[in-house]
């Protein structure tokens, strides 16, 4: 099997780094005091709680959700393996919209299971009826990667009524969105995703985790690793969900640099969508855009190239902090 290519993770401190949504801000400081009030005492020396109760406390709290809902991973692509593990069998079916997170090709390949894909609608939505009700998973990005366009609430809401099996909401993005779907983590076949890396500026720490019904999150609890999740990010990422105030803050300035940044990209030709994420899909239809990402990273700026066949190519630029996007649309200038 082909493993997935994560994007390039540069040692090179000089490098404005736009190819993998990593947040331009640091995390809440209550996160960071929190995990070093941890390291000074003695809890690295025991397991940590293998439930997360204090994560899930206070996420139940502050998404008003049961935290008997809640089901802690190391990232969110853990919780994605887990759902994998614990749904397909060998041979199974796993559906998602293309183009779309390629993850959910290589969760497919480890289980020994198909992906297959089908298309978004011409105006980016999903369509109706949909064709592949049987999959064992169905996965769907919402916001999605690499368009950041989102799929209206009763579409999924219609999608999860159509499907015979477990339908996952990606929503590793949606703090950046004006709607989000955990509302239909009461259905009993919906399984919500959520990511702290992007959104809370934690993607070096490792924590995501999913929001579905009582009963289905019992099950998966049995297939997940005990200890998925240290007591680091336990600790880290408790504070940080708890510090909405910070976390909003944050959200903001990269919700108005976004706009911006779809303007600038849009006066230079591009065709750009409307994102309901922390990045942008940027298209040309006079060209490839490959000569760009290269002449970019020549200039110490990295953005995320991708070709998807029968979609043709772009570039996936991160929303960075105001001054690392106004260095990225004055090259951009001079290259075009
Ligand atoms: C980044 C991303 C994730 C993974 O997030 P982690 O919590 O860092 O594992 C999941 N899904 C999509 C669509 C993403 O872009």
């Amino acid at each position: 099997m082909a493993g997935y290519t994560p994007g390039e993770q540069p040692r090179d401190d000089g490098i404005i780094k736009l190819n993998t949504n990593e947040n331009p801000y640091p995390p809440s400081p209550r996160a960071l005091a929190a995990m070093a009030e941890l390291l000074e005492g003695d809890r690295l020396r025991k397991y940590p709680d293998p439930l997360g109760t204090v994560f899930r406390q206070t996420a139940g709290r502050v998404l008003g959700v049961d935290p008997n809902c809640i089901l802690i991973g190391n990232g969110s692509d853990d919780v994605l393996t887990i759902l994998t593990r614990a749904f397909v069998p060998q041979d199974g079916l796993i559906v998602s919209p293309t183009p779309s997170y390629m993850l959910y090709k290589t969760l497919a390949d480890i289980q020994g299971a198909r992906l297959q894909t089908v298309p978004f609608t011409d105006d980016w939505s999903l369509p109706e009826p949909w064709p592949l009700t049987q999959a064992h998973l169905t996965f769907v990005a919402n916001p999605n990667s690499p368009t950041g366009t989102l799929v209206p609430f009763t579409r999924l809401e219609a999608l999860a009524n159509e499907l015979q099996g477990p339908l996952v909401i990606d929503e590793a993005y949606v703090d950046f969105a004006s709607a989000h779907a955990l509302g239909l983590a009461r259905l009993p076949n919906v399984i919500v995703t959520r990511s702290l890396s992007k959104s809370y500026s934690l993607a070096g720490l490792r924590f995501g985790f999913a929001v579905a019904s009582a009963d289905l999150v019992r099950e998966l609890i049995k297939v997940k690793d005990s200890y998925n999740c240290d007591a680091l990010s336990l600790a880290g990422a408790a504070a940080a969900i708890a510090d909405q105030e910070y976390f909003r803050a944050a959200r903001n300035k990269i919700i108005a640099t976004r706009e911006r940044l779809t303007t600038g990209l849009s006066e230079l030709g591009f065709a750009v969508l409307p994102s309901h994420a922390n990045f942008v899909w940027a298209r040309r239809a006079d060209r490839l855009v490959k000569t760009i990402y290269e002449e970019l990273k020549k200039r110490k700026i990295l953005v995320r190239y991708m070709n998807y066949p029968g979609h043709g190519d772009g570039l996936r630029v991160s929303v960075g902090s105001d001054p690392q996007i106004d260095r990225l649309l004055e090259e951009m200038r001079a290259l075009i």
